[in-house]
């Protein structure tokens, strides 16, 4: 890790700070603009034109994330000083050379390690990690490699079960089985679902839990100079099909199962190490806890944070990766819906938005993706209330007035 602070310089001039963003989705561009405020130089990255990040960012470049010479190119001739990734499917083993040997001469820091951004590239090695290296406590899982062995994995484990790629996020090519006679319908969706398509999935037991959170924890510099970890209040979700359509912080907890989600998560972060924001996944029964997955980097659910806390994860997630003090505190309570694009086609536009925020103590995002699919996010509100109900309500109310239009 880096000993000496970084100085502050000037964007587009050599004193700046280069942070170079992999993956310039929604979370992408409000990181970018928390970096900007704070006087960085962004240049963003993704595999598409015109992706969020990049309407925002000082310069930007298309490169297939999976494409480890292109990668390298560009960041060599970037030489950016931070190298921020913002989704999973990276060449990992890329960053892993690049920051024990350096590209063309300079080391630019991997947020928060390279051996994070490689561990939990695949559900495997995460949950392999948490489970097995770490001890904590997670659904019992099995991992296959054909249908035939996902049979012996599912007898195994027992119904329900959950059959999910093993290069997967978001509920893609997940599937809860509920019987032997739905594996091979769930085995087929798993293998055209996946990020990658075929390959590798893993088999969990069912747990019947009473909600689950996302535990935003920071790993940040401390007083003493030495990194330190701060919690953010735990937030509630609600996910339909395996993606998250609504979340809401504060949480109301037992404090004994808050109390374990914080050693879990403190567990991981301090195994995946440097730093930054990380969502932990947490399923919550009574007064226990169990590690689902961990994201080294902002999360969707906590999109709540624009407007429940003092600072958003994406500016705490700036902060800590550039070395200053950050603060989780709870500012109101708070709560985010999210908004589909409901339908297909290039350049939607949206109607209702004067109406949507017509709601008291609301706000949104449109988030300007250039194209819509019927499940694509591409906008969320957000709202505060004097409690996470009345929160979630209002939330609700903006979400549904934005209507994507063809345009
Ligand atoms: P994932 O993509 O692994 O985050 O899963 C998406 C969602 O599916 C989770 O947020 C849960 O709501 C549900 N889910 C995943 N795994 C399990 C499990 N082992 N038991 C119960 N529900 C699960």
């Amino acid at each position: 890790m880096r000993d000496t602070p970084l100085r502050f310089g000037t964007p587009l001039s050599p004193s700046a700070i280069r942070v170079m963003l992999l993956g310039s989705g929604e979370l992408g561009k409000e990181v970018a603009i928390a970096l900007q405020r704070l006087g960085c130089e962004v240049i963003a990255v993704d595999r598409y034109a015109h992706a969020p990040a990049m309407q925002v960012a000082h310069r930007s470049h298309i490169v297939t994330m999976t494409d480890a010479a292109a990668l390298r190119a560009i960041i060599a001739a970037e030489r950016p000083h931070l190298v921020v990734p913002e989704l999973e499917a990276i060449a990992t083993d890329l960053l892993v050379e690049i920051e024990a040997t350096g590209v063309a001469g300079h080391f630019p820091e991997i947020i928060p390690t390279a051996r994070a951004a490689r561990l939990t590239m695949h559900r495997e090695g995460i949950r392999r990690l948490a489970a097995e290296t770490l001890g904590l406590p997670t659904s019992s899982y099995r991992f296959a490699d054909s249908f035939v062995e996902t049979q012996t994995a599912a007898d195994a484990i027992g119904y329900p079960c959950l059959l999910k790629p093993v290069m997967s996020s978001s509920g893609k090519g997940q599937s809860l089985v509920k019987s032997a006679q739905e594996l091979k319908a769930a085995w087929d969706y798993a293998q055209h679902g996946g990020r990658t398509g075929a390959g590798r999935v893993i088999v969990e037991g069912f747990i019947d839990f009473d909600y689950e959170i996302t535990l935003l924890t920071v790993r940040a510099q401390g007083t003493g100079g030495e990194v330190e970890t701060f919690f953010c209040e735990p937030i509630g979700h609600l996910q339909k099909a395996g993606d998250y359509i609504e979340s809401w912080q504060p949480m109301a907890m037992h404090p004994v199962a808050l109390e374990k989600s914080r050693a879990i998560a403190k567990a991981v972060t301090d195994s995946l190490g440097g730093r930054g924001i990380f969502g932990v996944e947490l399923f919550i029964k009574g007064e226990d806890a169990w590690f689902s997955e961990v994201s080294p980097r902002p999360h969707d659910t906590g999109l709540v944070t624009l407007c429940s806390q003092r600072f958003s994860e994406f500016e705490l997630h700036a902060r800590a990766i550039l070395g200053l003090p950050v603060d989780t505190a709870l500012r109101r309570p708070g709560a985010s819906a999210v908004i589909y694009g409901g339908m297909e086609g290039k350049g939607v536009a949206f109607e209702g938005v004067a109406e949507a925020l017509r709601v008291p103590e609301s706000d949104l995002r449109l988030f300007g993706k250039p194209e819509s699919f019927l499940k694509r996010r591409m906008g969320v509100a957000v709202a505060n209330a004097d409690n996470t109900g009345e929160a979630r309500a209002r939330a609700r109310r903006v979400a549904s007035s934005v209507r994507p239009v063809k345009a």
